[in-house]
């Protein structure tokens, strides 16, 4: 998109799909604008998402192809630094009363994800952004409100986190990208001007985030992994049946783990804290003491929360030529794909790619600047809903593989005959 007028894009929600597009945006000199509901992330006093240290996430080439294509020198090189590669994955068990582990690759030609810090990706894109003379930040920034016909958006700005004081602000803007996540306010609006279709899922699945830490160096084992306590390049998974522990690499040598397990099943274990510790010995062979000790368990279980998954689809993402909604904000997914993130950041780029296809002329006028921008959002929501929605029905169908077609050898074969 081009004219004699700088184009002004907003961008709501400082996550790493709102960065991602932050940064496309600047790329293609629009004079952009970031607002964030907390504070910075890279200030150690905000308080992370879900209000847990970190989720560590499956980097996958949907994703990274999306920083690629950022046009930002260093950035993929950064990003990919700092993460693990998993070539498969571990499934953990019991046989004859003996631990096994057996390891399932991932590609038969060596293809493999990464385990990335989402905290960590996330602050590489903001401080990306902060190197562009064209993108400000407005953090402690709340959407609360939208005019998409008028092209204005409220927002509730706070001093810092904790700060009871508000104002309201009131922002014009020629494009306005939703980025803010599950429960997005910018959605929320934009129902009101458009005929979305909207349909929201919670699974009778909670998680509940664990840690295993490294090694001492005084540990026999040490040198089994380099103080890993498990292979750093697998992603580990102890199979439940219904319900499934898993555990992800991380840099500092340890291990962030998940439990999902129905909600019925949190609230037994809620109920008797003396059940926990057996509840995993039986389930999860292997875990419980030797990863993590019995009392850290049990500390973990109790302050870390249990936390809901939802699945939301909606249909189209987009109104006229002023707004549109990427990420979770259009298709938050369960987590069994390892794709929410990656779908999120490849939304970013293919939204580019049709705003780049329905580009006009830098003399154009700015009427025909939002003519274009309106085709363009109304051929990106046509086409993108699909693969969404797609991604969404196979990360749903993935938990089922997940935490119990792994351990079947029927599977596993019929899986074999099918790569072969
Ligand atoms: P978010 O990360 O939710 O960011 C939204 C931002 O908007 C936040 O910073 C929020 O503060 C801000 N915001 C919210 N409301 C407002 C408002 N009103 N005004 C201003 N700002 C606002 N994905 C993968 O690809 N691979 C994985 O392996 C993976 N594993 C996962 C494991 C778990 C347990 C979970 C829960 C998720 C996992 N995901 C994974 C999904 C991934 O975390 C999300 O898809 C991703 O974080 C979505 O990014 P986003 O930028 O769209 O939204």
């Amino acid at each position: 998109m081009a004219s004699g007028r700088r184009q002004k894009t907003i961008v709501v929600g400082a996550g790493p799909v709102g960065a991602l597009a932050a940064l496309y945006a600047a790329g293609r000199g629009n004079d952009v604008e970031v607002y964030e509901l907390r504070g910075d992330l890279r200030d150690s006093s905000t308080v992370p998402l879900n209000f847990t240290k970190s989720i560590n996430l499956a980097l996958s080439e949907r994703g990274i192809n999306s920083m690629r294509k950022a046009n930002a020198p260093g950035l993929l090189d950064a990003v990919l630094n700092d993460t693990i590669p998993m070539h498969g994955r571990m499934i953990h068990g019991k046989k004859h009363g003996k631990l096994f582990e057996e390891a399932q690759l991932y590609d038969a030609q060596g293809r493999f994800i990464r385990a990335a810090d989402r905290a960590g990706l996330n602050k590489r894109l903001l401080d990306e952004l902060n190197s562009m003379p064209n993108v400000k930040f407005f953090f402690h920034h709340k959407l609360v409100g939208a005019d998409f016909k008028r092209n204005l958006a409220w927002f509730e700005v706070r001093s810092s986190s904790n700060s009871k004081e508000t104002k309201e602000i009131e922002v014009s803007f020629d494009f306005l990208i939703g980025a803010d996540g599950a429960h997005s306010a910018v959605r929320y609006h934009l129902m009101k001007y458009t005929r979305m279709s909207y349909h929201q899922e919670y699974i009778d699945t909670l998680w509940c985030e664990f840690h295993i830490p490294p090694l001492a160096p005084s540990d026999p084992n040490y040198s089994k992994y380099d103080g890993f306590a498990l292979s750093p390049n697998h992603l580990h998974i102890w199979p439940g049946g219904s319900f499934m522990f898993i555990a992800i690499p991380s840099l500092d040598k340890s291990f962030t783990c998940t439990l999902f397990l129905p909600e019925s099943r949190f609230s037994e274990l809620d109920a008797d804290h003396g059940a926990l510790v057996p509840f995993f010995e039986k389930n999860f062979p292997g875990v419980v003491p030797d990863l993590i000790s019995d009392s850290n368990l049990r500390t973990q279980y109790r302050e870390n929360p249990h936390l809901p998954l939802i699945s939301i689809k909606c249909s189209p993402y987009h109104y006229s030529s002023s707004a549109v909604i990427l990420g979770d904000a259009a298709h938050a997914m369960v987590p069994f794909y390892g794709q929410g993130m990656n779908a999120g950041l490849e939304d970013v780029r293919v939204l580019y790619d049709v705003l780049d296809e329905h580009s006009v002329s830098s003399r154009a006028s700015p009427e025909e600047v939002t003519v274009a921008r309106g085709e363009a959002l109304a051929a990106y929501s046509k086409t993108r809903h699909e693969d969404a929605a797609t991604i969404n029905d196979l990360a749903l169908r993935n938990y089922e593989e997940m935490r119990d077609k792994v351990r079947s050898p029927v599977y596993l074969f019929r899986k074999m005959i099918e790569e072969k």
